[in-house]
């Protein structure tokens, strides 16, 4: 079983209509898979997700975070109020509703060893004590501390366009977790980190693991950096459940990064991570939206996530219905699959592929001499 968490209730994380963050993404993206038809079979049920209580917060966030962002005032103190992630009436509440829906797939899967999908998720930046990046409570995290209370062995990947600093820097020290992002490097993009010498420490030394990429990395050099990296990763490690943070803001389209992956890059690249994780971890896999500010990229990218993970064929055929309704909603066309080929030019793409080279083969012999893996 495949738990789906969207309700309209999400719709209330909103910063606003200048903030690239539309929480509108969530609900073209939800009704394309109602209109597909995932919820007709027994595979997929729809979940109405229950707010997080400030216990269930307290698992990674201190009382005195949890308490500032109650107050839903700017308080710079706790990186609330910036540009990037204002607080406006109702923070609270919105916020601990998409955490609610991570924490509360984790105990469903702790129960019923299923998988899940939370369209609210995936906020990756939030620290302990600071919102960063337009993420207030740091959903990836709770999850895995509930899924810590079953298994041993957790591994977090994250191929958002960003850094998954939060997620990164709260298990630095944990060996039980395994973090592995993929993004656009620090050195030209927000959060500025995630260089491959960002190993981890203390018990976790090894256990953290980042492919920062060229910009304008397209599909070729995705793909290439996963396939070395990712699945001797896997084998390595030997995880007993998968956390995906399945962004999709790494988009060539997308307004915020300086990337070119497509949507065929992007598929395949997730169909990779359910395939490790049902050959490594029994299937057991928990998505996390992420990033993706681009409405037109974000309803196909994640309904296909939902189709590999149930197992179905990827939309290339739009119901019209939902193609009309989008066109109403966003004033743009969906993109579609196949997404257009993305190519940069011979000399960029003889840089990017100069650069990646180095990134791979130095992140492959500092986790060499660590683990022996690769
Ligand atoms: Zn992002």
């Amino acid at each position: 079983m495949i738990y789906l968490y969207y309700t309209d209730r999400f719709q209330a994380y909103d910063f606003g209509p200048e903030h690239p963050m539309k929480p509108a993404r969530m609900m073209m993206a939800c009704k394309l898979m109602e209109e597909m038809g995932v919820f007709d079979d027994r595979k997929t049920r729809l979940v109405e997700p229950c707010p997080a209580t400030e216990e269930d917060l307290h698992l990674v966030h201190t009382l005195e975070y949890i308490e500032a962002v109650r107050a839903e005032e700017p308080d710079p103190a706790f990186g609330l109020g910036s540009q990037d992630t204002p607080v406006f009436p109702g923070v609270f509440d919105a916020s601990r509703l998409l955490a609610g829906a991570s924490i509360d797939a984790a105990r469903r899967m702790v129960a019923e060893d299923c998988s899940a999908f939370n369209l609210g998720g995936g906020l990756h930046h939030a620290m302990p004590t600071q919102a960063a990046g337009f993420c207030i409570f740091d959903d990836p995290a709770l999850a895995i501390c509930v899924l810590k209370e079953r298994w041993k062995s957790i591994l977090y990947i994250d191929i958002d366009g960003h850094h998954g600093d939060g997620v990164q820097q709260i298990f630095y020290e944990d060996p039980d977790v395994l973090t592995i992002s993929l993004h656009e490097s620090g050195k030209y993009l927000f959060p500025g980190t995630g260089f491959t010498d960002e190993v981890g420490s203390g018990l976790g030394l090894g256990y953290s693991v980042n492919v920062p990429m060229p910009m304008y990395s397209g599909d070729e050099e995705y793909l290439l950096a996963f396939e070395e990296v990712v699945p001797p990763l896997f084998e390595w490690y030997r995880p007993d459940v998968v956390v995906a943070q399945v962004g999709v803001d790494a988009h060539y389209s997308d307004p915020l990064t300086s990337l070119n992956l497509t949507l065929n890059g992007y598929t395949k690249m997730v169909g990779r991570i359910v395939e490790l994780s049902r050959k490594y971890a029994a299937g057991r896999m928990l998505a996390l939206g992420g990033g993706g500010y681009n409405l037109q990229v974000v309803p196909v990218a994640w309904a296909s996530v939902l189709q590999l993970m149930r197992d179905e064929p990827l939309p290339e055929y739009l119901p019209p219905y939902w193609v009309e309704f989008f066109i109403n909603l966003a004033g743009g066309e969906p993109f579609t699959l196949p997404d257009i080929e993305m190519k940069a030019g011979n000399e960029t793409r003889k840089r990017i592929s100069a650069e990646l080279r180095e990134t791979l083969d130095g992140l492959k012999k500092l986790h060499r001499d660590l683990h022996g893996v690769f």
